[in-house]
This record gives C-alpha cells, structure tokens and sequence, in this order.
C-alpha cells in the first residue's frame, strides 16, 4: 500500500465541500493527499492521557528512536499521532465555529485527506517543560538531536521554515521516510 497519493481523491470532495474548502485544494499548491492507516497499534499516552495510535512499523521505528535518545539523555515525549479525516474534519469544524478565517486554519490543519497524520506515520513531539506545538521546541535539545539523529531513526522534518507545502514552520512535526514523495512539477 502507498500511503502517498499524487492526485486529489473524489471521495473527498463533501467533506471538503462541508467545510467550504475548495475542490481543487491540492491541486495547486505541493501537499499530496494521504492515505488512512489501516494498520494501528496504541503506543503511549500523551501528556492529557490520550493514548495515541501509529502505524504498526512507525511504532516500532518509534520505540527505536525514543530509547537512542534516551541513552543519550534525551527525553522525547509524543503529543499526536494517527488523526482520522473524520477527526481532522471535526478539529476545522470547531475552529470554523469559533469565528477562525478558513485561510488561516489551513495554514496550521491540513484539510481532511492532506494530513500526514491519517497515515500513522506522523509524530507531533514535545520534551520537558516547551509547550506543545510550538516552535520553541527547536530552541531545546531534544530538536538538536533529532535534527543530527532523527534520519537514522527513519523520520524526517517534512515542514521546515519556508516550506513549499504553505504550513508553518513546524519542528515539533517529524515523519517516516516513507512519506517523502517526489515534489509536483
Ligand atoms: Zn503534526
């Protein structure tokens, strides 16, 4: 299974519809749409207690990079892993409510289908005493070592500062390998 897929897919279009999200949104900008995991296994819970989910060989790749870390005294900690498109849908449901542009939710949520969380793949990180999701993590350690270790690890920082894809500059936010996919045009 791929979980990367070049073109829009039309089972999307209501759920994009219901948000007012354009149909051809991936179309024209660099974000590929992405595949629901279908293979999860519960890792660990996150700091509110929410036990997060990854896909099966994520989980392990995981597991290996947080105990490296650790021998080298560093504390990573998961905050998200695998979101559905329903919950992803929701989380812009909720934002649309409470009076939030639309313009400015896609820049920090990926519309329903183009998160690299439905894979299970993705990990939002934290460490210590950083607020979650913010980008003070990259003034920690924690992001210095996945900045020299993550790529043994199999995981990469798919949005870096300036990056094409049009989110914000997210180090908190590192990936399977598995999800790099050739760039459009
Ligand atoms: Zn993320």
């Amino acid at each position: 299974m791929n979980a990367v897929r070049r073109q829009p897919r039309p089972d999307l279009a209501a759920t994009l519809a219901d948000l007012g999200i354009p149909a051809d949104y991936g179309a024209d900008s660099h974000l590929p749409c992405y595949e629901e995991a279908r293979d999860l296994v519960e890792v660990e819970a996150n700091f509110t207690g929410k036990v997060q989910q990854l896909e099966r060989d994520t989980a392990k790749l995981w597991h290996g990079m947080k105990l490296a870390a650790l021998a080298d005294g560093i504390e990573l900690q998961l905050v998200s892993g695998f979101r559905s498109i329903a919950r992803q849908k929701e989380l812009i449901a909720e934002k649309l409510a409470a009076g939030k542009a639309l313009g400015e939710i896609l820049k920090v949520v990926a519309a329903p289908g183009f998160s690299q969380h439905h894979t299970g793949m993705a990990l939002d990180l934290t460490t210590g005493d950083v607020d979650p999701l913010s980008e003070d993590f990259e003034t920690t350690p924690a992001f210095r070592w996945l900045n020299k270790h993550a790529r043994e690890h199999g995981f990469y920082l798919p949005y870096p500062r300036d990056n094409p894809s049009g989110f914000i500059y997210e180090p908190w936010h590192w990936a399977s390998v598995q999800l790099k996919h050739p760039r459009r045009g």
